[in-house]
């Protein structure tokens, strides 16, 4: 008796499992023992039928011993390593290659798509053997480096592959084409706004979060959905840390640069943005780890809610826990937030009245002001335009730019942030960590007596002070410029106006 090497997971991480089978004589039956979740006790059926697909019939006590057996094992990606242990144990194979084995089997014998796949990748390769998975799989592992791994439609194809009766099938050599995303809204198609329109622009080129305030009607839910045309592509160490994630949840994983773009409603639960639940999986705020999360109608939100967002944003990481253990999901998200200025919508719109009273504003003031707020990079109000400032703008102003022209500058910016902050193992300038901010975000004599006066005058804290140092190189950067200069800071302070005022 020896053991067939499977995985099970644990978070966004692949734990080996060994799969040990033994037949004794006696009436039929299937145990299968060492902390098998349902799913795998359902395996039994699973593996039984494509069995019987290949013609063969499981005869006597056959006892199934998942190892560790301290390690929880969940999810039907055991079937294939359970299968493949019983056939061993009929005889009907003789050698198994070292290897790591995963899928779920179709009562026909078909391997079916697992999640997990590209976790398992990576464990193959730190254990140094080959990888075994359904052809469905393919795509995503083959964009994994260094790992040799292998395919199969079904568990006839892979058992002669197994017996040396046909070559193994290498997985197809990855594609990933660098393309923008296909948003609903091109920048070209949104009038004026051409302040916010800057600012989501700057967001984009250093994943600066950003919120933006304005009157229903006046294009902030466009804008912020615009932006994700006009997102850098992903390099390809973030690639891996996206496809980590879809794939530990099984979702499609589509060989593609485009940044994930989340958005969130205020009804969703804790759990579907934080991530957790029985088997912790990752959440909303993971999903769209090195993308964007947008929280429409921020104020809406639970405070709860919001107040479990600080964290992850701040670190860009999440731990999820439950009695079953903890693990730790990435969430270095560009934070989208969009709000009405006051509750009925319409404080300081040129065209309708606001309702509110002043209590009422100052009480949604302060839930504006929330527990994120100060996570905030860029702030800029959305004022709706007025019809003679829509036609305005179609007879004077040169046609607006469209989003292809400005992720190129977003793209060019994004480049020199990687170059520049490669040795610390940072990818843009909203990354930087304090200490760095102090040592490379230099000004000379001149700009640092203008922000420091600029700060006491709108009572910027320490981290506000760094947040407009940060956005003010992503501004150069956008520019090609080497050093930060006043013009800078002084566009970066622009888009501190609404909380500090
Ligand atoms: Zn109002």
């Amino acid at each position: 008796m020896s053991g067939i090497p499977g995985v099970t997971l644990r978070g966004m991480e692949a734990l080996p499992v060994e799969v040990e089978v033994e037949i004794t004589g006696g009436l039929f039956a299937i145990s299968i023992v060492g902390m098998p979740d349902v799913a795998i006790r359902e395996s039994r059926e699973r593996v039984k039928a494509a069995l019987r697909s290949l013609g063969l019939n499981l005869k006597g006590k056959i006892a199934v011993n998942l190892a560790p057996a301290d390690v929880p094992k969940e999810g039907a990606l055991l079937d294939l390593p359970i299968a493949l242990g019983m056939i061993k144990a009929t005889g009907a194979l003789k050698e198994c290659p070292k290897a790591l084995y995963m899928g779920e089997l179709a009562l026909d014998g078909r391997l079916r798509r697992v999640r997990g796949a590209v976790p398992a990748a990576f464990l193959a390769r730190k254990m140094g053997i080959p990888l075994y998975i359904p052809s469905a799989n393919a795509e995503e592992v083959a964009l994994v480096q260094g790992v040799e791994a292998y395919c199969a439609d079904n568990l006839a194809e892979l058992v002669m592959m197994l017996r040396g009766e046909e070559p193994s099938r290498p997985l197809p050599p990855a594609y990933v084409p660098d393309l923008p995303a296909s948003a609903e809204t091109d920048f070209a198609d949104i009038k004026g706004q051409i302040q916010a329109k800057r600012a989501a622009e700057i967001a984009a080129a250093g994943h600066h979060n950003l919120l933006l305030v304005g009157s229903p009607g006046s294009g902030k839910t466009m804008i912020a959905k615009a932006m994700a045309g006009i997102l850098p592509p992903l390099t390809d160490d973030e690639l891996v840390e996206t496809m980590m994630i879809r794939s530990t949840l099984g979702m499609e994983t589509k060989a593609g640069r485009e940044r994930p773009f989340r958005t969130v409603h205020f009804t969703a639960s804790t759990v579907s943005i934080c991530g957790g639940g029985n088997d912790l999986r990752p959440g909303e705020v993971s999903l769209a780890h090195r993308g964007v999360l947008f929280l429409d109608e921020y104020t809406e939100f639970r405070r709860d809610l919001t107040e479990s967002l600080r964290a992850p944003i701040e670190d860009g990481e999440i731990h999820v826990s439950r009695a079953t253990g903890s693990v730790t999901y990435p969430s270095r998200v560009l934070l989208v937030l969009a709000a009405n200025p006051c509750a009925c919508g319409y404080l300081g719109d040129p065209v309708t009245p606001c309702k509110c009273s002043a209590t009422e504003i100052e009480r949604y003031k302060r839930k504006l002001s929330g527990p994120i707020m100060d996570r905030i990079d860029l702030q800029i109000a959305v004022p709706r335009l007025t019809p003679q400032e829509l036609l305005r703008i179609d007879e004077n102003g040169k046609p607006p730019e469209t989003s292809a022209v400005i992720r190129e500058r977003v793209v060019r910016a994004r480049k020199i942030q990687l170059e520049r902050w490669q040795e610390y193992g940072l990818t843009c300038n909203a990354e930087i960590p304090e200490k760095l901010v102090k040592k490379c975000l230099t000004l000379d004599d001149d700009t640092r007596s203008y922000l420091a006066t600029m700060a006491s005058k709108i009572n910027l804290s320490g981290r506000g002070l760094s947040r407009v140092l940060k956005v003010a190189r992503t501004i150069a950067d956008l520019l090609g410029e080497e050093s930060i200069q006043k013009k800078h800071v002084a566009e970066a302070l622009m888009y501190r106006q609404i909380n500090e005022r």
